[in-house]
């Protein structure tokens, strides 16, 4: 601390005024790892320890730099497309899920894969076929780009819809008594879609969608939670990747409760200007983002206040996927 008690920046050292109080800090609950991210590095840990390295793992085998750097450090590599993976290496697929023609071309190339789509995300792909061979056109909600939705759109032969906004309903190239039915990114809460979902079945005529026990318990959680979490607090940080789209959408739920909201990796990107007239921060995780860097921000808030910590009450979440049973029996 500075002599006009001024504090430095955790990790740039530029000095700014600090409150004198105690800083509030509250803990979402649930937040952070879900089952499907639990799952995903579990695979790639045991896959190191039954085949040794080196595994090669397609994409990011979660959206977190963390624990990308640290399966690296273990031997993972991570890579795009398969044809960067040498024949007869260990394969992986991310908890993304990938297109039907990825995994053909791993058969083809007699590549040894192990699955660590989530099996959620699995399950819209089974709707998704399933809907098609029923002679449907699938419409599905998602954000372009994202892995996931790369990974359902190529589940299927025939064209894919994609919506993003109400407004891309009245866009659909669609006779309006076609027979449609819909699918949902799985990182989209029953929130997220629920408007887009009605603006479908004002438009069609013969619609058809999957129950909405079908969206991931883990996003509408930690969606539920920052909710109630932005009640309670001036600042909302939320620990995660800037490509995790859950991670995003969890910072858009406080802004649009009108607290400030930002999205960090760790406690390095804390600006300590955020803090300046708050009494109360809330923190959350997204899915993909280990408690170590929810740890490491609360370190970094240390450096700046004196912090009292608590934990909101919230659900308690004890779900557990099943491993590809390849890896069932590795300690
Ligand atoms: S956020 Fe949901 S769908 Fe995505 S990996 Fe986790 S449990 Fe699976």
């Amino acid at each position: 601390m500075t002599a006009n008690n001024q504090m430095p920046h955790p990790s740039t050292g530029a000095v700014h005024a600090a409150g004198s109080t105690n800083l509030r800090v509250i803990l979402s609950q649930p937040r952070g790892f879900c089952a499907g991210v639990v799952r995903a590095i579990e695979i790639v840990e045991r896959a190191l320890r039954k085949y040794g390295p080196p595994v090669y793992v397609r994409h990011e085998i979660v959206h977190n730099r963390h624990v990308v750097e640290s399966l690296k450090a273990k031997g993972a590599h991570f890579v795009e497309n398969l044809d960067e993976i040498p024949a007869g290496a260990v394969t992986i697929f991310s908890a993304h899920g990938v297109p039907k023609v990825v995994v053909d071309e791993a058969a083809a190339r007699d590549l040894p894969a192990l699955d660590a789509t989530c099996p959620l995300v699995t399950k819209v792909h089974n709707e998704a076929r399933r809907y098609v061979a029923r002679g449907r056109t699938l419409i599905l909600i998602g954000h372009a780009g994202h892995p996931e939705v790369e990974g359902t759109m190529g589940q299927v032969s025939d064209p894919v819809h994609l919506v993003q906004t109400e407004n891309d309903v009245d866009l659909l190239d669609l006779p309006n008594d076609a027979p449609v039915a819909y699918v949902t990114q799985t990182t989209l809460s029953i929130d997220d879609t629920r408007g887009i979902i009605a603006a479908l079945q004002r438009r069609f005529t013969d619609i058809v969608g999957p129950d909405t026990r079908d969206i991931c318990y883990a996003t509408q959680n930690r969606q539920t939670a920052v909710r109630e979490l932005s009640k309670l607090v001036d600042v909302i940080l939320v620990v995660g990747a800037k490509n995790s789209s859950n991670s995003n959408r969890l910072r858009e739920i406080g802004e649009e409760a009108g607290i400030p909201a930002y999205l960090i990796a760790d406690g390095s990107e804390l600006d300590p200007n955020w803090l300046r007239d708050a009494r109360t921060i809330g923190i959350t995780a997204g899915a993909s983002a280990p408690e170590i860097l929810v740890e490491d921000v609360i370190a970094s808030l240390r450096r700046i206040r004196q912090v009292e910590v608590s934990t909101l009450p919230g659900r308690e979440e004890n779900l557990e996927f099943r491993l590809p049973s390849a890896l069932a029996d590795v300690g």
